[in-house]
């Protein structure tokens, strides 16, 4: 079954707003194992709009096209897909409270316009809106079935997640699942490499890697009659790259990210948390604290970035300081360890990097970091040394923390288990 986006806005063919919900729509459709071969963007004009759409019905299955069902005059994606299915626009009733109710709860008038929202093409599959005023819609033609979606990501989503999928999983053969194994500490490579064999005998399921900062994930994914038939093709395979990955595995959970591991590590052992960074500014402190339930463990987040600050709140050496640099081994060691002087917390992690552009020297160039991270007295520094932009080495930074806390934590555990500790 073959599956083709189209995504409307003027403002996307003048590169305003990036389209992430192509990117969203196709990974998704991807892994409903439905096959993708086009996507298009066009503006919110009727004459092109109404050309893309009807070489789309032409050439692929489910036609899926997002934006321009607001209420303004611009917006003509559902009078271009009722026109070119030849059916009526009719209001409907449903749509019509719902948008009713949507704005009595926000003690707002509807507009006129609104009400151009509760319209729906004759024959047409009303799809709710939870999230905002515009019902999506689902159109069968005979050429090809039409979805219609609203064009906010936050609108879009939801929706496709809670009411398309399961009409797409009604209309493919059989069901696609899949399972993500997620992989912290080994780059991308190396992590191929080790699944290379696996990658290159698959036929069903098939896997697939796909890197992130500092994460890699590999996506089993099998084709089966039932759900469950389709996880006994995926259990021995999953088993397979955990006993060849380990510990690098912290995950196979699709919603679970590695500061959610590494928090729930924390609370599972009940310890408490704290950090020092420099170049990484509070951006590992805010993943961490993005995750919910993390106030158990999470004491606290410094930000000291200039070498006084090192000195006042953590109690960095100056001699240190003067002797190895603010970026070294010996300060990262003493910021981690005054951390857990400070905050009495039980792992702390310190993070001292340059992240460019400037300051790099032939010893110490851009990209150059430290991470220490210290549990319960038990310190680990490591030195790392990532590539890009300012921006990619600090995300870098935070991911490899994340990665040797967790590392750290674990081999820590397991000196206890065998009574080391
Ligand atoms: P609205 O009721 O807001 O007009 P709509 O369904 O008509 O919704 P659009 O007008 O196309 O959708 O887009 C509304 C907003 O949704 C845009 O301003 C933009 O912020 C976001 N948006 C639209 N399309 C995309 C896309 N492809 N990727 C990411 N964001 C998008
Ligand atoms: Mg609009």
């Amino acid at each position: 079954m073959t599956v083709e986006l189209i995504s409307v806005g003027t403002e996307l063919l003048l590169g305003n707003i990036v389209n992430t919900n192509a990117a969203y729509l196709a990974e998704k459709c991807a892994a409903l194992g439905l096959s993708c071969y086009f996507q298009t963007v066009v503006g919110d004009n009727e004459e092109r709009l109404t050309l893309v759409l009807e070489s789309a019905m032409e050439r692929s299955d489910i036609v899926i096209l997002s934006g321009g069902l607001g209420p303004t005059e611009d917006d003509l994606t559902k009078e271009v897909a009722a026109k070119v299915c030849g059916r009526a626009l009719r209001v409907d009733e449903n749509s019509m409270e719902r948008i009713a109710e949507y704005f009595a709860g926000r003690d707002m008038e509807p507009t006129e316009n609104n009400w151009k929202q509760a319209k729906v093409p004759e024959g047409a599959i009303v799809l709710d809106n939870d999230n905002g005023t515009a019902p999506g819609i689902i159109l069968e033609d005979e050429r090809a079935s039409l979805i219609l979606l609203p064009g906010p990501p936050g609108e879009l989503a939801p929706m496709f997640e809670e009411k398309v999928v399961p009409y797409l999983e009604k209309r493919t053969p059989g069901v696609i699942a899949s399972q993500t194994v997620k992989i912290c500490g080994l780059g991308e490579s190396k992590a191929e490499t080790m699944v290379k064999d696996l990658i290159d005998s698959q036929t069903n399921p098939t896997i697939a890697t796909y890197a992130k900062t500092g994460e890699v994930h590999i996506r089993v994914t099998a084709q089966a009659e039932g759900p469950k038939e389709a996880r006994k093709l995926i259990k021995p395979v999953v088993k397979e790259l955990k006993s060849r990955f380990g510990n690098h595995i912290y995950s196979t959970e699709e919603e679970t990210t590695l500061e959610k591991a590494v928090v729930d590590l924390l609370l599972a052992n009940h310890l408490t948390l704290a950090c020092a960074e420099s170049c990484t500014g509070g951006m590992l402190a805010a993943r961490l604290i993005n995750v919910p339930g993390v106030s158990e463990a999470f004491k606290a987040g410094f930000v000291t970035y200039s070498n006084k600050a090192k000195r006042k709140t953590l109690g960095v050496k100056k001699g240190t300081l003067q002797k190895h640099g603010a970026v070294s081994r010996e300060t990262a060691e003493e910021m981690t360890k005054g951390t857990a002087f400070v905050t009495k917390a039980d792992v702390t992690v310190s993070v001292t990097g340059i992240a460019g552009p400037d300051g790099g020297t032939p010893e110490k160039p851009v990209g150059l970091v430290y991470i220490g991270c210290n549990v319960k007295g038990d310190v680990t520094v490591k030195k790392f040394q990532f590539q890009g932009n300012r921006a990619k080495i600090r995300e870098s930074a935070v991911s490899a923390a994340l990665s040797l806390m967790r590392s750290c934590m674990l081999e820590y555990f397991s000196q206890v288990t065998f009574g080391k500790k």
